[in-house]
């Protein structure tokens, strides 16, 4: 399956901001309001500072701008960032890896807090989360940035830019929330780039959403630090999470990170006791041998355990990574059965519309429980959670 940003949702304007890109809002500024100190300073906005001084209210207000949570202060003004392994520190006036931390005078900033660039409805199916709510729809949200950069990522456009670079609105996460049940999501889903990045946001989002009856997943990479993830496990419904190779060294030569801190992530989901799925998108050449799949499966059997659903899925050729051809569909068939012979449940096949592999099986009698063509719910057997042979379908239904 893939997760890309669908038909945009219109919020009610009336009630958002207009669609602006920061960078636009600062220059009317200026030049309406005289504020000319803030881009006239001359850095460079690769540098991330347009301005050379603490954030005024104005801009703390209109912009989304907000002290970030999970960082520490250092001396001489810099800060050390404690949201995801990366663990930037930071001096003043620059900002952190993902481009969306700012460190103003020795005090971090998030720049996209209430500030989504992509706004759509899309079925929990395109998570993909096949044992939550299915057929549900699912408020989904992105912000620029993301904490890796993976050469086969498709939605490079939002996830590998600056927030003052891409139109967003002013959705603030009480008129998220309210936005989210005018359209009649049951689900806010915070996805599309890496919500790891837009924490803050997406942990009040989901607070707000609450308030509502209405459930939060996460869509990630799974790369941040134990303190954060554990700190969101307690307003989050469910996870996903994208494990993209079962050795370091794709990690550090496809995505520019590592593969241990995501292993981590997905031992404190199962610690946490919070629903999740992971997914494996299946690259040729790169990620594709049965020995490689075997052992994650095993590792997944043994320290996560059997009932966690896998979903492979199928490559197609993006970003920087336009060389390969799509995964051949006897290979994504080839990984369906090893992991299922390492005593996997439930394992999936994504981007290959009408495939067996897309429905959900009962491990105990074999029937097909939800029958799914693409994203859509043909027919729905789990009744009170459980196959009609009695056996439990583990899930959030
Ligand atoms: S969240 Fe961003 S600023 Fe913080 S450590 Fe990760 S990449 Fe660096």
């Amino acid at each position: 399956m893939s997760d890309r940003p669908g038909k945009w949702f219109e919020p009610d304007l009336a009630r958002s901001a207009l669609h602006v890109t920061r960078r636009e809002f600062l220059e009317r500024t200026c030049a309406c309001a005289g504020m000319a100190t803030l881009v006239a300073t001359g850095l460079p906005a690769a540098a991330g500072a347009l301005g050379n001084g603490p954030w005024s209210d104005d801009e703390h207000e209109i912009l989304g701008i907000r002290e970030a949570s999970w960082y520490e202060k250092l001396d001489e003004k810099r800060v050390e960032c404690k949201l995801c392994p990366r663990g930037c520190v930071v001096d003043d006036f620059e900002r952190g890896y993902c481009g969306v931390r700012e460190n103003r005078g020795g005090t971090y900033y998030t720049l996209v807090y209430g500030r989504p660039c992509s706004l759509h409805v899309d079925p929990v199916e395109k998570k993909p989360l096949f044992h939550f709510l299915p057929g549900k729809q699912a408020f989904s949200i992105a912000t620029a940035g993301c904490n890796i950069e993976c050469l086969f990522c498709q939605n490079w456009q939002i996830s590998q830019t600056r927030p003052e670079d891409l139109r967003s609105i002013e959705l603030p996460p009480a008129r998220l929330a309210r936005e989210a049940e005018r359209a009649s999501a049951p689900i806010i889903a915070y996805t599309y780039s890496e919500p790891v990045v837009f924490s803050e946001y997406m942990r009040d989002c989901a607070i707000e959403g609450h308030k509502r009856g209405i459930r939060s997943v996460m869509i990630s990479n799974g790369y941040i630090q134990p303190g954060a993830l554990r700190d969101l496990c307690r307003v989050l419904d469910a996870v996903k999470i994208d494990l993209k190779a079962y050795q370091d060294g794709f990690y550090r030569d496809m995505c520019d990170g590592e593969l241990e801190p995501v292993l981590k992530t997905l031992e404190i989901l199962k610690e946490q006791g919070i629903w999740f799925e992971i997914v494996y998108l299946i690259i040729p050449t790169l990620n594709d041998k049965m020995e490689e799949i075997r052992r994650m499966s095993e590792w997944i059997r043994d320290s996560l355990g059997p009932h966690v659903p896998l979903h492979f899925s199928r490559f197609h050729p993006t970003y920087k990574m336009q060389n390969l051809p799509r995964t051949p569909v006897s290979t994504l068939e080839n990984a369906r059965s090893t992991a299922m012979e390492a005593g996997l449940q439930f394992v999936y096949l994504g981007n290959v519309v009408g495939h067996e592999g897309e429905s959900t099986y009962c491990p105990s009698c074999g029937e097909r429980v939800i029958h799914r063509i693409g994203y859509q719910i043909v027919e729905n057997l789990v009744d009170g959670g459980a196959c009609s042979c009695g056996e439990l379908i583990p899930g959030v239904w």
